[in-house]
Order: C-alpha cells, then sequence, then structure tokens
C-alpha cells in the first residue's frame, strides 16, 4: 500500500539573533531530521516531553512554519515544493485539530460563520449544501442544529473540541493532524473525544497524525507511535510492540512513568537524569547519551540512526543491533 503522508529528512531551525543589527547567532533545532511514514485509515501518534518539537513537526508538515530541509510527500505531491496557491488548494485535504480550541476558533463568529467559512474559501457548494452540510457536521460531532447560532464563548471545552472537529470535518479531510487535542481538556471529558475521533476515522475514512504528550492517550488511540527526543525520532513501531517491549532506553524511561492499570504488572519508574537538553545546544552524538545510564564513550560522538530490530520496530540506539 502506497503511504498517505511520507516524511524524509524533515528539518525546521529557528534562527537565533542578537544585537541591533539581529544577526544570527545560531539556530534552534526544533526538527532535526525526521522520517515518518503514514498509511491510509492509519492513527499514527508522536510522543515526547514538551518541547521535544512534535508540535512543530505537525505545523511543518502542513506548512504552518516553512521547513528548513527535507520532503513532505502527501498523496503523491510534496507539499514543501507546492506554490502558496497549490498549497492553499491541498490543506483542504489536510486538517488540524488545536490543543486550545477557544484560541482557534474566532469568538466575534457564530459557529455557523464559523464552519461556512472553510467551504466558501474553497468554494465548495452552493449556499444550500453549505448550510446542509455544516447542519449534518454538527450533528455528527455530538452536538445539535441550534448551536449554530451561539459563539465559542458559550461552550464548555470538550464542546469547543467538538467545535474544532467540526471545523476540521466540514471539508472531509484524507488527513487530520491532531495537535494535543485533549490536553487542556478533563480527563473525563478526554475520553469522550478521543471515542469520538475514533469513531469519525471510521465513518469518515480519515487518516491520523496525533501528536500527545500523554502515552495513556497514545495507547487508547493510535496504531503506530513515533517517539520524539529533541527534534528526532528515537523509536517507532506499533502500538503492542511499543508498550510491551519499549526498546529505545528514552522510551522505556517515558513508558516506567504511565501508571499501570493491572497492580501485577509492575515496572520499575525510570528517574532520567537532568532536563531536556537545549535545542540550541544540542549534545553531541546521540542527543540522549547526558541522561542515559546506557550511555558509551561511542554514544557521545557517533549519531545513532533508525534500524529495523525486527517486525518493523525502529529504534536509532548504538546498543541495539538492526537486521
Ligand atoms: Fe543511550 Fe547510547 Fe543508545 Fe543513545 S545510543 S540511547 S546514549 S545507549
Amino acid at each position: 500500500m502506497e503511504p498517505l503522508l511520507e516524511v524524509k529528512g524533515l528539518q525546521k531551525y529557528f534562527p537565533i539573533r542578537s544585537g541591533a543589527l539581529k544577526k544570527t547567532d545560531g539556530y534552534v533545532r526544533a526538527v532535526d531530521g525526521i522520517d515518518l511514514t503514514v498509511y491510509p485509515g492509519e492513527t499514527v501518534g508522536i510522543v515526547g516531553e514538551s518541547g521535544c518539537g512534535k508540535s512543530t513537526t505537525g505545523r511543518t508538515i502542513l506548512r504552518l512554519l516553512e521547513p528548513t530541509a527535507g520532503e513532505v510527500w502527501f498523496d503523491g505531491k510534496d507539499l514543501a515544493r507546492l506554490s502558496k496557491e497549490e498549497m492553499r488548494r491541498t490543506r483542504k485535504d489536510i486538517q488540524m485539530v488545536f490543543q486550545d480550541p477557544f484560541a482557534s476558533l474566532n469568538p466575534r463568529q457564530t459557529i455557523k460563520q464559523i464552519l461556512l467559512e472553510s467551504l466558501e474559501v474553497h468554494g465548495i457548494g452552493t449556499k444550500a449544501e453549505r448550510l446542509k452540510t455544516i447542519e449534518d457536521i454538527i450533528e455528527v460531532v455530538g452536538l445539535q442544529k441550534e448551536h449554530l447560532n451561539r459563539h465559542p464563548h458559550d461552550f464548555s471545552g470538550g464542546q469547543r473540541q467538538r467545535i474544532g472537529i467540526a471545523r476540521a470535518l466540514v471539508l472531509k479531510p484524507k488527513l487530520i493532524i491532531a495537535d494535543e487535542p485533549v490536553s487542556a481538556l478533563d480527563v473525563s471529558i478526554q475520553s469522550q473525544i478521543l471515542n469520538l475521533l475514533k469513531d469519525l476515522k471510521k465513518d469518515f475514512n480519515l487518516t491520523l497524525l496525533f501528536i500527545s504528550h500523554d502515552l495513556s492517550v497514545v495507547k487508547h488511540i493510535c496504531d503506530r507511535v513515533a517517539v520524539m527526543y529533541l527534534g528526532r525520532v528515537v523509536e517507532i513501531a506499533d502500538k503492542q510492540t511499543l508498550f510491551k517491549n519499549p526498546s529505545h532506553p528514552y522510551t522505556q524511561a517515558l513508558l516506567s512513568a504511565v501508571p499501570q492499570v493491572n497492580p501485577n504488572a509492575k515496572r520499575e519508574r525510570i528517574i532520567l537524569k537532568g532536563d531536556l537538553p537545549s535545542p540550541a545546544n544540542p549534545p553531541s552524538g546521540c542527543t540522549f547519551h547526558p541522561r542515559c545510564i546506557y550511555a558509551t564513550e561511542e554514544c557521545k560522538t557517533a549519531v545513532p540512526h533508525l534500524r529495523d530490530i525486527g517486525d518493523g520496530q525502529l529504534v536509532s540506539c548504538h546498543l541495539l543491533k538492526g537486521r
């Protein structure tokens, strides 16, 4: 099967400027060479600590941020090379759901105006067809037609996220990039929104790229999971493999902090040394080496690359020899 999304060597560096002349002093390497493949119908999670570059990855794929280098192939087109007009047309097929729906919804517009705007911008349907589409979508996400005449501030956090999802769905996209879509919500509401996304994925034949810092959330919804550390993917595997046999020392540490549902399945908590280093000055070699309990001399100088250690589990660690 051909991938729907294929990211190759994606980089996003932000210049650090200083002095009156705003001279470039260096770069924050937010995304530092990511390879990622997403197949039609999959939900792929990107997980990692705050500051690891996962949200920047999502925004750079969608070209809300211009990539510094790399290729983003979507449905046979390299998004990084499309003109502004071609990209505008392609965006209809890739929609984003944001963490804070309130910030991404214009407070002065009614929900009807917000949802109609997307269809109008892309010139989809007649006036009557557009109205019918948004009336259908608002019910699909669990709200009622009457809600269309209200403003974003009339809704709870969970309802606003339903509106954010409706806005993404109204264009019938092929891919949704959901950036921490439930992290601002109460736990009870989180599962409602996750279940809604799961149902919609089936009903609308969607593919999802799901960005989250929360491994339990990722476990609930994703088929495959990519673990990011300091702008790079350090491990990628299907969900069952990753949660049963985490192989990169960073993944092992992240998973050891997730509470276990089964009290007999005890996992020893691995406490990482130090803080996440600055992406403006990443450590040499394996960027995880200052915090890794297994680090060797080789780790300080040689950059490990993702290798298949079996069954499609890709890990970047010198200690794990691939097939
Ligand atoms: Fe640890 Fe070395 Fe593996 Fe990096 S390459 S995760 S430092 S053992």
